[in-house]
């Protein structure tokens, strides 16, 4: 988990990347500032850290004064260098003789020269740049940058390479790895079990992580909540036995400045692996223990010697049994180096020229063996960039595609649109809803399919504009869909939709029917008839309406709600019914625009970013874990008003991590401590008949608190719900903590959500003050894309591949790029004709084969 200083440094560098438009963060610097000092000043550790925050707030509150481009880059400039230590403050620095000297370079010499010892440094940092000096580089502190850095990656003018002789070079990648020397069927099978079949897994099989070995020897310098990797000798081992039976394998380990303790819970059996004296690396995040520090099951492995003479970082990969990071490195860096030369690249050379980045070989070599901090991180946007580039133009050719074959046009005169609207609704819809409903309107007027997706805040009114939809289908004489991820909220559309129609004339009422995994028998066989005759208007169901022997009469829209959760093969087969009809899909997953669009970007898109009038925000607050009680007693006073209230768990049992307050345990605890209100358990591993059952009890008022795992994230309506308790918060996405919230304050009662973190980590609290203070999800999901990477916004996980892999450093600029570049191409060549592009289509092509899941 980053620090307060980290995701500053991590800002920072993206404004700088947006040219200093003050758009790094949402609400600008100064804005941020407010939120990032307290957390900062709290993670200070002495006088001078908390002067340095200080400054730095001082720095950003003025930043959006600054008026010319130069002065921002200047400043961004100089907040880098005062967080990593590379320049003395401003004031002090204006007092010095040389004036202006602000360059690293500059400072580092006059470090050296003990200039800055004269200059009134504490006594402590004096020697400790004495000893830094004579250990040069090796022990530089860990947040010194003094690594080779690469501003721009290289690139050299490629020779252009006879299609056909480039094509049997990426198909001689495809060879088994048995070709390789000392690479026999055993060692191929045991390969194979990370899913590396062939030389082009093998050279796409990226480092998890990678260390830095140039930081060992600094024990003594550790502070709790870094995220390191540590060498050092083992001094004892203990094995120590915990109440239910659990043993424990403790670990002291040394070097020359200190000491640390890990704990690996429950692994006893490490004892025959970690002896005494063995020299180990140490790979997770410390934490206090009294007065010592401790890793928590941090990974670990016996110290390579060969590491320690590598000049770069060291990668560390996904292993299996019979597989050791030694082995597989050694596998790699033959392969990685032979393999690579002359790789011939699928990307124009017109667009890497265009995006400035670097070559595919050099990419791949330093994906894996980097020379530096720069050069991974060069490599890692040319990898994805391929990736993003390829997506899109599957995507773009997949869009071609659908929308060759024609729909039917639905028009409704305009007149009678408003009438319908006004008739079926008691509210007036928000200007957001009536200018989706107009965007869908307006496709489904045309013969080309629609293929829409309507993006907005859980609580928005997406449904409303969907059963709008489905009417403008039906009055066209054609028949409409909606399916969702569960019976409840089928049983829950339906009942809406069946009470909104009322307030239609009678004869233009639709014939509607509800379609379950639980109808059977004569009811199910009949409403599959009246489908299929066209007796039936709307049908409303689950997965159930996907299967085999649905027939549609004549289906004009269909609409699916929370699109994520519904794979791509059963999207498909509602293509293949019926002609072609005009597709819907929707969802309340925040995912950022321009996230968005390239995972989706053969759908158009609708957003609906505003609120019906009068929903209150739900007040989020961040409670101690030691103030629990409190917080359930402030339940229980609304449960006593006849509210009722949602208790969120991470886990259903215990087994996977003891440390976890988990929902069925917490369940009889609950169960006690609420004893006088009606108590229900829901969780992700019930069957879907019995989750039904619990969702309906609950949105009946029939329970009045629901006790619950992360299922609470579906789209349950339950108006009278007026409080959500998150427990481990910390463990949830902010997009999925988002949705949890979304549950509650959908009435007219004011809500609450109470956010209960159970850990101590600055940077997890830090996460949960933004949700604290934004109540909109597209803020959230930006915000959170942009401090932590893509990695937990669910739709990015779909999208499989190596693409999954590196998502958590996936950027909105890299995306916007990868963007830019794909419609180039296929504005000059849609169909990848051109020689320049045969590669490439030969990879899009590929992957559309591998992975029919894009669209
Ligand atoms: P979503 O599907 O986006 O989560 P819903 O369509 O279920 O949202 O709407 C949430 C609630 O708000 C429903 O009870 C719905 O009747 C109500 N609602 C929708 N649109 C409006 C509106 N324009 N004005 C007032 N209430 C609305
Ligand atoms: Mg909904």
């Amino acid at each position: 988990m980053p620090t307060a200083l980290e995701t500053l440094v991590k800002i920072l560098r993206l404004e700088r990347e947006q040219h200093c438009r003050d758009t790094a963060v949402a609400g600008g610097l100064g804005a941020y500032s407010k939120v990032w000092e307290p957390d900062a000043l709290r993670q200070a550790r002495n006088d001078q850290q908390k002067e340095l925050v200080e400054e730095l707030r001082a720095l950003m509150q003025g930043y959006s004064g600054l008026g010319n481009l130069e002065a921002r880059t200047e400043r961004v400039q100089y907040m880098l260098d005062r967080i990593h230590a590379r320049v003395r403050p401003e004031s002090r620095r204006n007092t010095s003789r040389n004036k202006g000297g602000r360059t690293a370079d500059r400072n580092r010499r006059e470090q050296k020269t003990g200039k800055a010892r004269r200059q009134g440094r504490g006594a402590k940092s004096g020697r400790e740049q004495g000893r830094r000096s004579r250990r040069s580089v090796r022990a530089s502190r860990p947040d010194i940058a003094s690594r080779v850095s690469l501003e721009q990656p290289p690139r050299r003018q490629h020779a252009p390479v006879d299609p056909a002789v480039a094509k049997a070079r990426l198909r001689e990648l495809e060879q088994p790895l048995t070709v390789l020397q000392g690479i026999g069927e055993g060692r191929a099978g045991t390969f194979a079990r990370l899913g590396i079949h062939s030389l082009a897994d093998l050279l796409y099989f990226l480092p998890r992580r990678h260390d830095d070995y140039r930081q060992e020897r600094y024990l003594g310098r550790l502070e709790p909540d870094m995220r390191v990797t540590v060498v050092g000798r083992v001094r004892q081992t203990t094995i120590r036995n915990v109440a239910g039976g659990r043993r424990d394998f403790h670990v002291a380990v040394e070097d020359e400045s200190g000491q640390l303790d890990a704990v690996f819970y429950g692994q006893h059996w490490l004892t025959n692996q970690i002896r005494n004296g063995d020299l180990v690396v140490l790979s997770g995040c410390t934490s206090a223990w009294g007065s010592r520090l401790q890793m928590r099951n941090p990974e670990w492995e016996p110290l390579d010697p060969e590491n320690l003479q590598t000049v770069g970082l060291v990668p560390v990969y996904s292993l299996t049994e019979g597989l050791t990071q030694r082995g597989i490195r050694r596998v790699m860096r033959d392969v990685v180096s032979d393999k690579t030369r002359d790789l011939p690249d699928p990307v124009p050379e017109a667009t890497l020229e265009r995006a400035g980045l670097a070559d595919l070989d050099w990419a791949l070599l330093q994906a894996h063996f980097p020379e530096g901090p720069d050069h991974l991180r060069h490599a890692r946007d040319r990898l994805l960039f391929d990736e993003l580039l390829a997506l899109q133009l599957a995507v773009l050719e997949n869009r071609r595609e659908w929308q060759s074959r024609p729909a039917d046009a639905l028009a409704m005169p305009d007149d009678e649109f408003a009438e319908l609207q006004s008739g079926l609704f008691p509210f007036q819809l928000t200007a957001a809803q009536q200018q989706a409903a107009a965007e869908i309107r307006e496709d489904m007027a045309t013969e080309v399919p629609m293929n829409r997706l309507l993006q907005g805040d859980v609580g928005s009114g997406k449904t409303a504009v969907a059963m709008l939809a489905m009417l403008l289908a039906t009055q066209a004489d054609r028949q409409a869909a909606l399916i969702v991820p569960l019976s409840v909220l089928a049983g829950q559309h339906f009942r809406n939709l069946t009470e909104l129609i009322t307030g239609l004339p009678e004869d233009r009422r639709p014939a509607m029917a509800l379609l379950t995994g639980a109808t059977r028998g004569e009811e199910r066989e009949t409403i599959l008839a009246d489908l299929a005759s066209g007796a039936l208007d709307i049908v409303i169901g689950t997965h159930a309406l996907l299967e085999e022997g649905v027939e549609f009469n004549d289906v004009g829209l269909v609409v699916i709600d929370e699109q994520h959760r519904f794979g791509v093969e059963q999207r498909k087969s509602l293509r293949g019914k019926g002609r072609n009809p005009h597709l819907l899909l929707m969802t309340a997953t925040p995912i950022p625009r321009s996230l968005a669009l390239t995972l989706y970007a053969d759908l158009d898109l609708s957003v609906i970013d505003e609120l019906p009038p009068g929903r209150g925000t739900v007040q989020t607050t961040i409670i101690e874990p030691v103030a629990r009680e409190r917080a359930f007693s402030f339940v229980a006073t609304e449960l006593a008003c006849g509210r009722q209230a949602f208790i969120v768990h991470p886990l259903v049992d215990e087994s996977e991590n003891p440390d976890i307050r988990a929902a069925t345990g917490a369940w009889e605890e609950l169960e006690k401590v609420f004893h006088r209100f009606r108590v229900a358990l829901l969780h992700g591993r019930m069957s879907v008949s019995s989750k039904d059952e619990v969702l309906r009890a609950f949105s009946q008022g029939d329970t009045d608190l629901l006790v619950t795992t992360s299922v609470a994230e579906v789209g349950v309506d339950v108006p009278n719900a007026s409080v959500m308790v998150i427990e481990g918060a910390n463990r949830f996405g902010l997009a999925q903590l988002h949705q949890f919230r979304g549950r509650v304050g959908r009435g007219e009662h004011p809500s609450h959500c109470l956010l209960i973190p159970d850990s101590k980590d600055e940077a997890a609290r830090e996460r949960l003050q933004v949700l604290e203070q934004y109540s909109d999800g597209f803020s959230l999901a930006e915000l959170d894309w942009q401090m932590r990477g893509s990695g937990d916004l669910a739709g990015t996980r779909q999208s499989g591949g190596s693409l999954l892999q590196m998502a958590e450093y996936m950027t909105p600029q890299l995306v916007a790029l990868a963007r830019r570049e794909a419609r180039t191409i296929n504005l000059e060549d849609p169909a990848l004709a051109l020689p320049q592009h045969e590669l490439l289509a030969f990879r899009v092509d590929r992957l559309r084969d591998k992975r029919s899941d894009i669209s």
